[in-house]
């Protein structure tokens, strides 16, 4: 090696090295116990009848994996639900587009973006993440790869949600708008028997967005991240404001630092609170767990909240927030 490229490789090498203190790169402050509380937490009142099912899954012994995408395919297949799946309002031109993802404790992940006409885009997510070498296919090649393994191709826009494009188109004049209401995601994450973690995030998205828009629903550390050593979270509300601050990515890595769920929620709030000027006229919510089973849930304004499901039984909780008095009611 000459003496230049070797000289770049130190410095190079010499910089990596100064920047990264040993304390940042050591490992999760938990200690597994073996001895595991095991809990299914989803967002939003539709969280409620998809943590029976994958309580059901997760208290019978099996998988975190299978019980978030099982779970999520009950608010999903309903059409009275509005902001995920069959029954998703559509975008500013009439289609309802799906965006999903799902993350596994080893880490592996799947997502499908802007993928229209199958009615469960978490599941077609889950194959992506286990018969492909990809993490992420979007649009006519989602599409395609879901017919491909069987889906079937459906209308998913009902007529409700039509009538209620319609009335849209006739009062608010083709503007995509971003407000506090209209998105109501569903992200489940869940802790097993045996201490692992998965999660899974889908939605129709932001109501009368624009042909083509994609959240943070599935990115993987926007809209869900999974950490099987630390712990997992997921969010609901403006994905932009989400995707800005890689979310769910840095939530989970302030739970590594020693945050509890709820600090690491509520430091994320914070950090779009200070770097997003507009923070008060849009919502957004996290909600976290860690691998000792705690919960913690944040969000901007009120009406944020979360279904919980564990061996003491299941509940609905209303989400602590930033904001005390909200610009709208939500
Ligand atoms: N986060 C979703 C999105 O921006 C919206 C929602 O939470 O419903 O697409």
């Amino acid at each position: 090696m000459n003496s230049r490229r070797k000289f770049i490789k130190n410095v190079a090498f010499g910089t990596a090295a100064a920047a990264i203190s040993p304390k940042l790169i050591a490992k999760s402050n938990f200690k597994p116990t073996g001895n595991f509380k095991p809990v299914v937490v989803s967002t939003w009142n539709h969280g409620l009848p998809a943590n029976d099912v994958a309580w059901k899954i997760i208290s019978g012994g099996g998988k975190a994996i299978d019980a978030v995408e099982k779970g999520i395919m009950i608010p999903e297949n309903d059409p009275s639900v509005t902001s995920v799946g069959y029954g998703g309002l559509p975008d500013r031109d009439g289609n309802v587009t799906l965006d999903a993802c799902i993350m596994d404790e080893k880490g592996n992940c799947g997502a499908v973006a802007f993928l229209q006409h199958i009615k469960n885009p978490i599941s077609v997510a889950r194959k992506v993440m286990d018969d492909t070498p990809h993490t992420m296919i979007s649009g006519k090649g989602a599409l395609d790869f879901a017919l491909s393994k069987g889906f079937k191709k459906e209308n998913l826009l009902t007529p409700e949600a039509k009538k209620r494009w319609e009335q849209w188109t006739k009062e608010k004049n083709y503007e995509p708008i971003i407000n506090i209401e209209n998105h109501d995601t569903i992200g489940m994450i869940a802790l097993d028997k045996n201490g692992n973690l998965s999660g899974a995030c889908t939605t129709s998205g932001l109501a009368w967005k624009m042909h083509g828009r994609v959240g943070d629903s599935p990115i993987i550390g926007a809209g869900l991240f999974v950490d099987n050593e630390v712990g997992a979270a997921t969010a609901t509300g403006k994905g932009e404001a989400v995707v800005k601050i890689a979310g769910t990515a840095i939530i989970v890595e302030m739970m590594r630092m020693g945050k509890s769920p709820q600090e690491a929620c509520e430091l994320a709030i914070k950090r779009i609170s200070e770097k997003q000027s507009d923070y008060k006229d849009f919502q957004v919510g996290f909600l976290a767990i860690n691998k000792k089973g705690e919960v913690g849930a944040y969000s901007i304004q009120k009406g944020f909240n979360y279904a919980m499901h564990n061996e003491d039984g299941k509940n609905m909780n209303d989400a602590p927030h930033l904001l005390q008095t909200n610009v709208r009611t939500y």
